[in-house]
Parts: C-alpha cells; structure tokens; sequence
C-alpha cells in the first residue's frame, strides 16, 4: 500500500464503514453494497500551523453577533409545517423516497412556490428542459422565474450557482451528480459524499436553501441518502400511505421537533395538502351499524391529532403456530395486546391468525392506541360490532389497566369535530364531559362498549 494512501469500504445503502470488502453488509443486510474508497491522508504541509491569529479569533460566546437566519414561506403549508415553520435560509434539506413517489414534484412545487424569495435555480440530471417545463405546465405552476440547469457536473453546477445567486436551489436528484475530481461514478458513496459535502458548503457560504433529492432503491443498485444524513441540516422522508397520499416525516431537523408530519393527496395536479386527515384515515360508512373488527381512535403528530381507523380479523389458524399479520402497527404490540385480553378478558386469541391494518394505511407507533386496538381485536373475535360514533382512547399495561394517555384534551376535541360521542377514556382523566366514560381495565372497557350498543 502507497504511504499516506489508503482503502475503505462503504456500505452504499447504509454507510457502514469497514476495512474489508464484504459480500454482505452486518448493519443493513444488504448485498453487495460495499463500494471501494481511497483515503488520501492530508499531506503535513495541509494542516495550518497554530499561529498566533487564533487569539484573536477567541471570543466570548456573549459576544459573538448572530447572524440572521431567515425563515420563509415555502408556499406549500404542510412543508412548512415539517420544516418546522417554513424553509430556513441557508439551509441544505435531503428529500429522500422511492422513485416515483412525488419527489420531484413537491420540489417543482417548491421552486415555483417560492420563487418571489429570489431567484430560482432547478438543477435536473434527470430529465431534459423540456421535460421539466411540460411536467411544470401539467401541475398548473408558474414557471417564469425559474432557472433551469440540466447538467450532472458539479462544476458546472457551482458555476451556475455563482452566475445566477439563487436563493434556493433544487438538486434533482443527488445521485445523477458528479464531481470531476473524484474517479467513481455518479451515484457511488463517494460522488455522494463529495457533492453533498461541497453543496452544503456553498448553501451556508452564499445565504441559499438548498434542496437535494436522494432516492432510496430497495436493491440498492444506488447509493442510498442515509449516508449523507450528517451533512445536511434536514432530512425529510417521503412515504406513501394509500393510494394517492403520501406522507412527509423529518428524521432530523436542526431547525425543528421531528415529530411533525405533512400530509398530501397526489394526482394529476400535484400534491395537495390535506387540511383534514380524519377525513382520509377512516372509512366513508353510510348511517347504520359497523362491521365487526373496527375500532376508533386518534392519534397525535406533532401538533396535530386525528382520528384513525383500526381493523382487525382473527381467522382460525391453519396449523402450526398462530400469526400476527401487520404491518402498520408493530406485531410486538398486536402480541402483547392479545395476550392482555386472553389472560384479563378471558378472550381466546392464540389459536386464530390475527391480521391488524389502519384505514388510509397510516403507520401507528402511538401507544394511546392500545385500547382501540383491543376493543377491534375483540370486536373481530367475538364477532360483535362496536358503536360506530364510540372511540377509544388509552395504553394497556400488562395487568390489564387502562393507563392515561398524552394530550387527551387534544383526542377528545378531534373526536367530537368528526362528531363521535362515545368516549371511552382512561380513568384518570382530565377532561370531564358528560359524553365520555371512563374505564379502569380492559373488562370494564368491554362492558361500556357493549353498553353503548344498546343505548340505541
Ligand atoms: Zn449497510
């Protein structure tokens, strides 16, 4: 090995680092996904002697000026809403989701949204300039002041970046980018890295919000996002619900909470913000009773609750060990739930399959939710349907308790907007309303639920 020359290896997907090829990664699971890097050590002249300049640079932390970020409008509420108020300038944002799932649109969006900020620059190695204007006549946006550059290198990207003093730039995507001073690929670890690390740069350097598009591939034939994670200051994720919404999460924010979510409808349009999720996330039923399996309840993202519809079928199990299919509550909890109503409700679950999802196909990690949970577990198994304006809200411990949850003012209110009156809450409540009922355990929750079917 030359000196001061040296070899690591890189997961693409995930960025473990080791210092052997290896077929498969331990961390991600993936393979084949180590990619060869060259570690050029700095030569010794490169690192600045200490000289006496340092003094001056120390300085009371009282003293030091801050410089003044700004915040703006993006034009698109609910990216605001995950940006933590709106876009922060500078700033690098990563936008990363499968292929196909709306990124670049919501970045078009951005771009025409916003471009009374300054100037406008949309970086695309994707697609021609033709391609791009048809795709912004189609969404219906202003495309007048937008730049566009079609160019993968970059350079080039720089040089227009210092000719044009963009305000905001979009990166569509960060893996069609390359650097002529790196020898890999676009789309490796280290084309990534270096244009990432380089652009992010540039964005604090010259006031600009900066938006990279990074697309997670399954097979990982690319480089994934995650390994440029660290060098932004946000990372926002788009997933996809049902068909035609798409959820927005923020995985970090140094400029906000990350447990804000934005949600959109997509069509030919665009995407919409949805101003109402409750709307989306529970099933359109005509007046009369529900079907057995379904329970209410509301969950809470950052500042905003709604309600959300659980459905459960048991099924006797076919041999072997009973299952849990469910993929939008963790398996974990639809275990332990079942357990808790077998042993405090005398409910037999272990010999069915369980199969658990959520209307809209929204992912639930709340664990308010467990009380709905079970009341559609048990409204499945014992075939009895439950009221269909009764909602429920509480977290189960294993004795069978019905434990208090967060925010159950912010619950109840969702639930009476969407006009559900039949609450079922924790007994220690803080709330008191003549329309809710509260529960110490799991068999009084059951008892209370079958009362409120016989109240009409
Ligand atoms: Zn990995």
């Amino acid at each position: 090995m030359t000196k001061g020359l040296q070899t690591r290896f890189v997961c693409s997907a995930c960025g473990r680092v080791e210092s052997k090829w290896l077929g498969r990664c331990p961390s991600c699971g993936a393979w084949n996904s180590f990619e060869e890097e060259k570690i050029q050590s700095a030569p010794r002249s490169a690192v600045a002697p200490a000289s006496s300049a340092v003094d001056d640079r120390i300085r009371k932390l009282s003293e030091v000026v801050v410089a003044d970020s700004v915040r703006f409008s993006s034009g698109i509420d609910e990216l605001d809403r995950v940006l933590g108020g709106g876009v922060m300038r500078p700033s690098s944002v990563l936008v990363g989701g499968e292929p196909g799932i709306g990124k670049s649109t919501l970045m078009l969006q951005l771009a025409s949204s916003c471009a009374s900020v300054g100037p406008v620059l949309y970086v695309s190695g994707e697609e021609s300039p033709s391609q791009v204007k048809l795709r912004a006549q189609r969404l219906g946006l202003d495309a007048s002041r937008i730049d566009i550059l079609c160019d993968t290198r970059l350079e080039s990207l720089m040089d227009a970046i210092e000719r044009t003093s963009p305000a905001v730039v979009v990166i569509d995507s960060l893996q069609t980018l390359a650097s002529g001073e790196v020898s890999s690929m676009a789309g490796s670890v280290n084309q990534i890295r270096t244009c990432c690390m380089a652009l992010s740069l540039v964005a604090k350097a010259r006031n600009i919000a900066m938006f990279f598009i990074g697309h997670v591939t399954k097979d990982g034939m690319l480089a994934g996002p995650k390994i440029v994670e660290h060098l932004v200051d946000t990372v926002l994720y788009f997933e996809s619900a049902q068909t035609g919404v798409r959820i927005l999460r923020s995985i970090k924010n140094r400029f906000g909470s990350v447990d804000e979510i934005g949600i959109f409808s997509m069509d030919a349009t665009g995407l919409t913000p949805v101003r109402d999720p409750s709307l989306f996330f529970i099933s359109d039923r005509q007046e009369g009773g529900l079907p057995s399996g379904i329970a209410y309840t509301a969950v809470t993202e950052g500042s905003r609750t709604f309600l959300v519809e659980i459905q459960a079928l048991t099924v006797p199990c076919r041999g072997g060990s009973p299952r849990v299919y469910s993929d939008r509550v963790d398996a974990a909890r639809v275990n332990r739930v079942a357990a808790i109503l077998e042993r405090h409700a005398g409910l037999v679950l272990s010999d069915c399959d369980t199969y658990i999802n959520v209307a809209g196909g929204i992912r639930i990690n709340d664990v308010s939710t467990e009380l709905a949970l079970a009341m559609a577990l048990w409204s499945a198994r014992t075939d009895t349907p439950l009221h269909g304006k009764q909602v429920c809200f509480g977290e189960l411990s294993l004795a069978g308790e019905v434990r208090p949850v967060s925010f159950l003012e912010r619950r109840v209110k969702a639930a009476l907007d969407m006009g559900f009156d039949r609450i079922l809450a924790p007994a220690v409540s803080p709330v008191s309303d003549e329309r809710i009922s509260t529960c110490r355990n799991i068999k009084q929750a059951i008892m209370i639920s079958r009362a409120f079917c016989k109240q009409d």
